[in-house]
């Protein structure tokens, strides 16, 4: 925060200007020549890009348009049958569904269409195995692992491989869901 003083009868506080002309918003700022900053500085909406409808001037295009694009987008994916099983990602509703159970819940809870869903198949993202060099940065320049650390990362990334999903994320095929 400025907390310079600056007194009414100063030359601080205001000045007179002659021979300036120029865009100035709502708020007073000056822009000079330009036009479309004075209007987009003091503007909250602007028009839509693609339909023209008013919309909030961060965005290129309305939330309509964007939905529009959205579902075509989604519309263009490859389609899988749902195994019934694979963790389902609503790209629509950023939501996870781990059964069938909680997404026909949650159709209902929400009275939408599973179609409006778009449902995309996710894939499963697995326990990262310990690279070699894992301790490369620890170790004198041209030194080998010893023995039994390597054989103990072996025997963890055994382990780590046996593991099921991490986690899972939005795979790139769309659900064909039977339900
Ligand atoms: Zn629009």
């Amino acid at each position: 925060m400025d907390t310079k003083q600056i007194l009414y009868s100063s030359d601080a506080a205001a000045s007179f200007a002659t021979g300036i002309e120029g865009w100035i918003d709502n708020k007073g700022r000056f822009f000079g020549d330009s036009e479309h900053m004075a209007r987009y500085s003091g503007c909250t909406h602007i028009n839509c890009a693609e339909c023209g409808k008013p919309t909030v001037r961060y965005y290129r295009i309305c939330r309509e348009c964007q939905d529009k694009k959205s579902i075509e987008r989604y519309n263009t994916k490859p389609r899988i049958k749902w195994n019934g099983k694979t963790p389902l990602y609503s790209e629509a509703h950023d939501e996870y569904f781990f059964d069938t159970e909680s997404l026909l819940e949650y159709i209902d809870e929400h009275d939408c269409s599973i179609r409006s869903l778009r449902l995309i198949v996710c894939v499963a993202n697995k326990f990262r195995e310990i690279e070699s060099d894992y301790f490369s940065d620890d170790m004198t320049d041209g030194y080998e692992l010893p023995a039994d650390l390597e054989d103990a990362i072996a025997a963890l990334n055994d382990v780590i491989r046996q593991q099921p999903a991490a986690s899972w994320s939005p795979g790139k095929y769309a659900a064909d869901c039977d339900l």
